[in-house]
Parts: C-alpha cells; sequence; structure tokens
C-alpha cells in the first residue's frame, strides 16, 4: 500500500514495532521517562524553550485547547482563512463565543501578508489572530513568517495551526514569535493517529490566566501542572507515545535540517511529476506546499474514479477534494515517512490510468523537458 493522504501518514516499520510493546503505569517512573524524552525533543523540534503540551486527541482537539485556553467570550479574534482547515479554525472559536472576523481568500491562493496589516490596522480591539501555515485542503504554505512579523508589530496574540507544516517545513517557533503552535502526531512525525501537540510561550500564559471559555479535558494549566510531574492529566494513548518515543529518534538521526530538504526535494518532484503529465496544480508554484500537492483532475476525468482506479490497480491511497473542491481535485500526501520513490510510483501510476480513463492532454499542456 502507498498511502498518500496526508494523515494518518505511513509509518515505519521499526516504530509500528515500538507500538507493540505491553502497558505500563502512565503515572510510574519508566512512563516519566517516555513523557520527559518526548517533551524535549518536540521543544527541538518546534525550536522552542517555552512549552509544548502533549494531548491525547487528534489536531482538531489541539486547535479547540488554543482557543480555549487563551481567550474569552466576546473576545475579538481575526481568523484569517484560505481553506477548510482555516474555516475550521474560525468556526471553533465561534462555537466557544469569541466575535469572530473572517479574513478570506480564495482557495488555492496565499493569504496576502499586507492584508493582515490592514485589519490589523482597522480594528484595534483584536486580541488574537489565527492562521493555517500550511492549509491541507488546497496544498498552499502561507507565508508565515511574514504574517506572525506583522502580528507581533500590533502586539496580538498568535494562535498557529501547524498541523500539517511544522516538523517538515521550516517554522521556528520562538524566532518568529509563535504564540501557540499545534501538530498532530499522525502528520509529519512519523508516528499513528491519538496525539497532539500544543506549544505556548509566556505570551500565551498570560492570556490563559484572563480566558474564561469553557475548558476541562483541555485544560493547559492542568496539563502543564502534571507535565512538571512528568505525567498527563488523564490517561494518555499510551501505546502512540510508545510509537512517538521511536519515530522521534528517527527524525533526531536524520536531523531537522535534513528532514526539511527532504520534504522540498519530495515535494518538487511531485509537482513536476504531474506537471509532466500535463495536468494542472491548484496552487502557484511560490506558494505550494511540501506536505501536500492538490492537483486538478483533467476535463472530463472524474477525480473519484480516478482515485477508485488507482486503489483498485496500484494500491495507491490519494485524498479527495475537501468541499468546494470535492470534484475538482485529488491531492498527494507527502509528508512524514516519504522519499521521492514513492513519488515516481504515483506519477507512473496517473501516466497509467489517466489515457484508459479518456484523458487525451493537448500537446501544449506537456511542458518541454
Ligand atoms: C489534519 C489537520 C488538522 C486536524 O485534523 P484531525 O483530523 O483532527 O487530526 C487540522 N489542521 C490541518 C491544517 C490539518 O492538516
Amino acid at each position: 500500500m502507498n498511502l498518500r493522504i496526508p494523515g494518518p501518514t505511513p509509518v515505519p516499520e521499526s516504530v509500528l514495532q515500538a507500538m507493540t510493546k505491553q502497558m505500563v503505569n502512565h503515572r510510574g517512573k519508566e512512563f516519566g521517562e517516555l513523557v520527559q524524552r518526548i517533551t524535549e525533543r518536540l521543544q527541538g523540534f518546534f525550536q522552542t524553550k517555552g512549552d509544548v503540551l502533549i494531548l491525547t486527541a487528534s489536531g482538531t482537539g489541539s486547535m479547540e485547547a488554543a482557543v480555549t485556553n487563551t481567550l474569552s467570550p466576546g473576545d475579538e479574534a481575526l481568523a484569517i482563512t484560505n481553506g477548510s482547515f482555516g474555516d475550521r479554525f474560525a468556526k471553533i472559536a465561534e462555537v466557544f463565543g469569541a466575535k469572530v472576523q473572517r479574513l478570506s481568500f480564495e482557495w488555492g491562493q496565499p493569504v496576502e501578508p499586507e492584508a493582515v496589516r490592514r485589519a490589523l490596522a482597522a480594528n484595534p480591539r483584536l486580541k488574537a489572530v489565527l492562521l493555517v501555515h500550511n492549509e491541507t485542503s488546497t496544498g498552499v504554505t502561507n507565508d508565515l513568517k511574514a504574517i506572525a512579523a506583522i502580528v507581533r508589530q500590533h502586539d496580538k496574540l498568535f494562535l498557529v495551526d501547524a498541523i500539517s507544516s511544522i516538523g517538515c517545513i521550516p517554522l521556528p517557533v520562538d524566532e518568529w514569535g509563535c504564540d501557540v503552535v499545534l501538530s498532530g502526531s499522525q502528520k509529519g512525525w512519523m508516528a499513528p493517529p491519538g496525539l497532539a501537540f500544543v506549544s505556548f510561550n509566556q505570551r500565551a500564559w498570560a492570556a490563559y490566566k484572563e480566558a474564561k471559555m469553557p475548558r476541562f479535558y483541555f485544560d493547559l494549566g492542568r496539563a502543564k501542572t502534571l507535565l512538571e510531574k512528568r505525567q498527563t492529566p488523564w490517561t494518555p494513548a499510551v501505546s502512540t507515545f510508545y510509537a512517538l518515543g521511536a519515530s522521534l529518534e528517527l527524525m533526531a538521526n536524520e536531523g531537522l535540517e535534513h528532514i526539511h530538504q527532504r520534504h522540498a526535494r519530495v515535494a518538487q518532484r511531485a509537482r513536476d511529476g504531474v506537471r509532466s503529465l500535463g495536468l494542472k496544480l491548484l496552487a502557484a508554484e511560490s506558494c505550494a506546499s511540501h506536505t501536500v500537492t492538490a492537483v486538478y483532475a483533467p476535463p472530463g476525468v472524474d477525480p473519484l474514479t480516478l482515485r477508485r482506479t488507482l486503489l483498485a490497480e496500484y494500491k495507491i491511497d490519494l485524498a479527495e477534494g475537501q468541499e468546494k473542491l470535492a470534484d475538482k481535485i485529488f491531492r498527494i500526501g507527502h509528508l512524514g515517512f516519504v522519499t521521492e520513490a514513492d513519488i515516481d510510483k504515483v506519477t507512473v501510476a496517473l501516466r497509467e490510468a489517466l489515457p484508459r480513463l479518456g484523458y487525451r492532454p493537448a500537446a501544449s499542456a506537456i511542458p518541454k523537458s
């Protein structure tokens, strides 16, 4: 199976093996050492001296934690969105009573930093800014560095969904001044689903002290108190901790810079591959994601039929388009445990399958190499 969706992602054999270990007392010494080792590794990959808290949840749980631990009902928040995960972040803030002002961009387009500057200048009551770094639904990476600098100039709290970027795409959390940064074990971390990560700096803790949104399971103050005892507040996903301990070891051996370079190379390979078939990409090259590539199905070819064909005949599982892109695109996930060879298999399968589904590229659509 060549699982090419942007999470859950394939898990190396040695990491799967680590998961077969027997349960231990999650309040005992052995598990405490694992909690500490994983926390320190994550701080390294997040490039932060702030806290990194590990929640037993999917990524969406960490989005909810980010909102409810920093805001109060009635607080004004700017939710920047250029895709379905940006919309989700906005919705969570609304559900918990924030007054959300949306700054929306076309799906497939990047966020314009200058539009963020204008929105912040126009509304001094805004307390927080919500952004998805890498919009997994469209394969667009936003210019987080530029946007973070603007948010800092206006001294707003900055909540960043980096669920499908951090660990794969550069994001030095402290250097860029991101107050809360989120990820999940099943994305770039080569581990199964079950754990979500939240980095929380001093500004975030100051906001926490004032924040009145309801929270219980995801109370990060409680998570920090227990982390000081090398524990988690509630029963954690113990097996996923085992896996993460092993996968972070693999990542540390490869080195963060090398991991970033590999993702950039693999993504380039994916884009070059589909372009060589005459297919069009949703995202411009300048903002194309290093972890997921969104591709337009060619005219006359239904993306669902195409995905079903690749699954049945090549055991390649591609991701669907979400919501309004459902009947227009398919997506290739390439984060975590992935090499160029995995991507070449996708290109070869597309090259063989598409003509059988009626695709005849115009000669002008094929780039000259
Ligand atoms: C995967 C993902 C999420 C969270 O999804 P879960 O299914 O809850 O893990 C959120 N934001 C982005 C950008 C994602 O890629």
